[in-house]
C-alpha cells in the first residue's frame, strides 16, 4: 500500500505496444504513476524491483506467460492486485483459477476506461486490508495468522479450525470472489461437487460469531468474498 503521500505505481506487462501506450495514456491521466515491460521475465523482475501496487498482466507474453508470473508471485506470498487480460475467453477460467490467484480478468479488446475502473476497485480493495506479516485487519476484525487468534475490536473471538482457516483464507483474498468449490479444496483440502453445503453451514457460524462486524459477503449464485463494510 503506497504511503499517502505518493501515487500508486501500476505495472503493466504488455507486449502489444500500442495497447500498453493507451493504458499508460489513462492511467497516468488518472493520477497513477505507470511503469511498463513488454517481456515476461522483465516483468517478474519488475514486479520483484518496483514492489507496484496494481499489475495489469497480459496472458500471451514473449519469455514468460503472465499466468506464470502470477503463479511465481503468488507462490512467494506476493499478493498484489493482479488485473489479467485475457485474448480468449477460454483462458478466464485458467486465469481465475486455484493455483494462479489472479483477482480479476478483462477480455480484449477492452476500453481503457474499464482497466482505469477495474484498476482503482483492486486498488480499493487492497488499501482497505492491511496484511502485516501475519496479521490482517479489516473493518474491525483483527486476524493473526500466526497466533491463530480473531479479534473483533480487541476482543477475543473463539473460532473452530475449520471456522478460522475459511476466514482467514477470505481475509488474505480481499475483494476477491471465491467458489464454494475453491473454498472447500483450499480450506477442507478436498474439492467435490457435493458439500458445497459444508461450506454455507460454516460461513453461517463464522457471522454468528463475529456479528455485525462480520467481511463475509455473499455473492449469490457464486460463492463468498471478504470486504470492508
Ligand atoms: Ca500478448
Amino acid at each position: 500500500m503506497p504511503p499517502a503521500d505518493r501515487k500508486p505505481l501500476v505495472l503493466i506487462v504488455e507486449d502489444e505496444a500500442p495497447i500498453a501506450d493507451v493504458l499508460r495514456l489513462y492511467l497516468e491521466r488518472a493520477g497513477y504513476v505507470v511503469a511498463v515491460e513488454s517481456d515476461g521475465v522483465r516483468g517478474l523482475i519488475a514486479v520483484r524491483d518496483q514492489h507496484p501496487d496494481a499489475i495489469i498482466l497480459d496472458v500471451g507474453l514473449p519469455g514468460m506467460d503472465g499466468t506464470e508470473i502470477c503463479r511465481r508471485m503468488r507462490a512467494g506470498g506476493d499478493w498484489t492486485p493482479v488485473l489479467f487480460c485475457t485474448a480468449r475467453d477460454d483462458e478466464v477460467d485458467r486465469v481465475l483459477g486455484l493455483e494462479m490467484g489472479g483477482d480479476d480478468y478483462i477480455t480484449k479488446p477492452f476500453s481503457p476506461r474499464e482497466v482505469v475502473a477495474r484498476v482503482k476497485v483492486a486498488l480499493r480493495h487492497a488499501q482497505s486490508t492491511e496484511v502485516t506479516g501475519e496479521v490482517v485487519t479489516m473493518g474491525r476484525v483483527t486476524l493473526d495468522r500466526g497466533a491463530r487468534r480473531v479479534l473483533v475490536e480487541g476482543d477475543e473471538i473463539a473460532l473452530t479450525a475449520t471456522e478460522f482457516d475459511l476466514l482467514a483464507y477470505l481475509m488474505q483474498h480481499p475483494g476477491r470472489v471465491i467458489t464454494r468449490d475453491h473454498l472447500l479444496e483450499e480450506v477442507w483440502g478436498y474439492a467435490s461437487a457435493v458439500g458445497t453445503r459444508t461450506v454455507d453451514v460454516h460461513v453461517a457460524q463464522v457471522r454468528s460469531k463475529l456479528g455485525d462486524a462480520s467481511p463475509i459477503r455473499t455473492v449469490r449464485g457464486v460463492g463468498y468474498s471478504a470486504e470492508s463494510s
